[in-house]
């Protein structure tokens, strides 16, 4: 079968690895003349690292961490137990591309699809929050604006860093640590990332500003010979914002799909999975509801607990805690245990 993907992000490159492994021959067509990776904070989980065809990834990891650590106002703090790290994402990407290539696929550099009428076959549109595929297919997703900036400083940091603070953002802010440099970013303004690294006296070197857009909650990913993955697809994880793990899972879905002569089924199972769960839609709105002193309160109940390890009467207590109504903490508790498992 003749299979095009646009796009040698890590949505390209990811699915044309697992496609060549399952014995089909992609195609990827980069507009980009030398691979540079997208905006990116770079975390990623040791169990999606492991679900990617590309097992000489260790080089392009320059951090390792064993939890991920929540700031809550008020001083609070909790973990989740999970074996993550902070890729080198450009040497990654270039690095997947030549192994895509050795083992038989084909990699165009250089050329921009302008549309992708009249390209045969198969058409997997990788190319990103402003996918030429998205717009055929007529796919509508959400955005939030991501800002980070790369930092040089002396800052010790505990684990990958979340601060749930509103002050600085509606959702969450971060500090992921990358052997001496810093990811620090939020998702909202520049403004609201400027005052939180003051705060924070992270001090030491600016290196890098950046700003770029994260697409979530699409809504169609398939039409005619045309399917969608990545941020052309929007099935970034609406809560955490993490691309990486859903594109692997969808490029576990697309593969079998062609394997078994049932692509029509594609837009199907990637909406039946869990990493499009409509319990995301309630999680992150009453997320974004949550205010300082409601997330103090929860602050007080999680301090130093790892969620991911919290007993049944824990999250009863946490549940009926009367911080916000127990329907809405339990859409909470349901997505974030979602995005636990299947978004970084
Ligand atoms: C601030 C920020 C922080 C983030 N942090 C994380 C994180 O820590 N962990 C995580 O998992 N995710 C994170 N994400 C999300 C993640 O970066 C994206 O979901 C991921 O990069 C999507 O990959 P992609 O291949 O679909 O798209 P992209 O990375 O955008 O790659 C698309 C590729 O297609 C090419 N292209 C575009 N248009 C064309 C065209 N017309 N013709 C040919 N080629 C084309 C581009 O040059 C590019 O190489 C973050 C995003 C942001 C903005």
């Amino acid at each position: 079968m003749n299979i095009t993907i646009i796009g040698a992000g890590p949505g390209g490159l990811i699915t044309g690895l697992k496609l060549l492994e399952a014995g089909f021959e992609p195609k990827i067509i980069e507009k980009q003349e030398a691979l540079e990776s997208t905006l990116c904070g770079e975390g990623i989980s040791a169990e999606t690292l492991g679900m990617i065809p590309f097992r000489d990834w260790s080089e392009f990891a320059p951090q390792t961490f064993g939890h991920a650590t929540f700031f809550l106002p008020g001083g609070y703090r909790c973990y989740a137990k999970k074996k993550c790290f902070t890729m080198d994402r450009t040497p990654w990407l270039r690095a997947m591309s030549k192994e895509f290539v050795k083992r038989g696929g084909s990699l165009e550099m250089g050329r921009k699809v302008e549309s992708v009428n009249g390209i045969g076959g198969l058409v997997v549109g990788a190319d990103g929050p402003f996918s030429v595929a998205a717009k055929f297919v007529g796919n509508h997703v959400q955005r939030m604006a991501g800002v980070q900036y790369r930092m040089k400083s002396d800052y010790e940091w505990d684990g990958m860093e979340f601060y749930l603070d509103k002050t600085y953002s509606q959702e969450y802010s971060w500090i992921f640590a990358k052997g001496g440099l810093f990811n620090v970013g939020l998702l909202g303004y520049q403004k609201d990332l400027e005052q939180f690294i003051k705060d924070k006296n992270l001090g030491g070197e600016i290196l890098k500003k950046e700003a770029y857009n994260i697409p979530f909650f699409g809504t169609r990913v398939q039409k005619e010979n045309v399917v969608l993955t990545g941020d052309a697809a929007g099935i970034t994880n609406p809560l955490t914002k993490g691309g990486m793990a859903a594109i692997v899972h969808a490029a576990d879905i697309l593969t079998a799909c062609i394997k078994e002569g049932k692509i029509g089924e594609y837009q199907y199972r990637l909406f039946a999975h869990p990493v499009m769960a409509p319990a995301y839609r309630d999680g992150l709105k009453y997320f974004r509801e949550l205010t300082n002193e409601e997330l103090e309160k929860m602050g007080k109940f999680l301090d130093r607990k790892v969620l991911n390890q919290l007993s049944r009467w824990e999250k009863l207590r946490i549940m009926f805690s009367s911080v916000v109504s127990p329907k809405k903490m339990r859409f909470l508790m349901k997505a974030s245990s979602f995005a636990n498992k299947y978004s970084w």
